[in-house]
């Protein structure tokens, strides 16, 4: 089981589902969860949508809610001998402190623990260029200055949480797919 996080435009969308599908894990991107939402209209995607085009974060209760219902479907349908997945892979997941500890009681109850936190570590101007280049919707130089602003306040100071835990990893998220891919492999030995 493994878990990754990083500033928005590090490439972590690409990697997770590449390594994800390689490894038989459940991709579980909080990102495309809620961007799904949102086109399906639902009234939870309709509560998200705007908090999202500004390049905030949702509400935990929301995020957390989403994240709780697939992993316990999951640990339901492995207990029923249904072994489609053999973990999970948590993108763009916890994005603050109560997440992260809500994650954490969480997955004591399920009795599942974080094997690893993989940091993908990207200058600013990189992070901008990768980011503008994408051309999604909440991808416009404002909105992507507002989300590093709140990758920094809220989501940064997880580095030193699960570094403190002895769980992170770091990769150098520059360089091409296949290279980055190449360095997460090695982080997983
Ligand atoms: P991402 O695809 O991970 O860059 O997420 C896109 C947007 O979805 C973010 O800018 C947030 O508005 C929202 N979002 C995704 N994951 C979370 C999360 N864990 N907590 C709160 N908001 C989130």
């Amino acid at each position: 089981m493994l878990f990754r996080s990083g500033p928005p435009g590090a490439g972590k969308g690409t990697q997770a589902q590449q390594l994800a599908q390689g490894q038989g894990l459940l991709h579980l991107s909080t990102g495309d969860l809620l961007r799904a939402e949102v086109a399906a209209g639902t009234a939870l995607g309709q509560e998200a949508a705007a908090v999202m085009a500004r390049g905030e974060l949702v509400s935990d209760g929301l995020v957390l809610a989403i994240v709780r219902s697939r992993l316990e479907q999951q640990a339901a349908d492995r207990q029923q001998g249904d072994s489609g997945t053999s973990g999970w892979l948590l993108d763009g997941f916890p994005r603050n402190r109560a997440q992260a500890e809500a994650l954490e009681a969480l997955l004591a109850e399920l009795g599942q623990p974080i094997e690893l936190v993989v940091l993908m570590e990207l200058d600013d101007d990189l992070l901008m260029q990768r980011l503008l280049g994408r051309g999604r919707a909440d991808d416009n130089a404002e909105v992507i200055r507002h989300r590093l602003t709140v990758y920094r306040d809220q989501t940064a100071p997880l580095i030193a949480y699960y570094r403190e835990r002895g769980l992170l990893a770091s990769v150098d998220a520059q360089g091409s797919i296949e290279a980055i891919a190449a360095r997460i492999q090695t982080l997983l030995g």
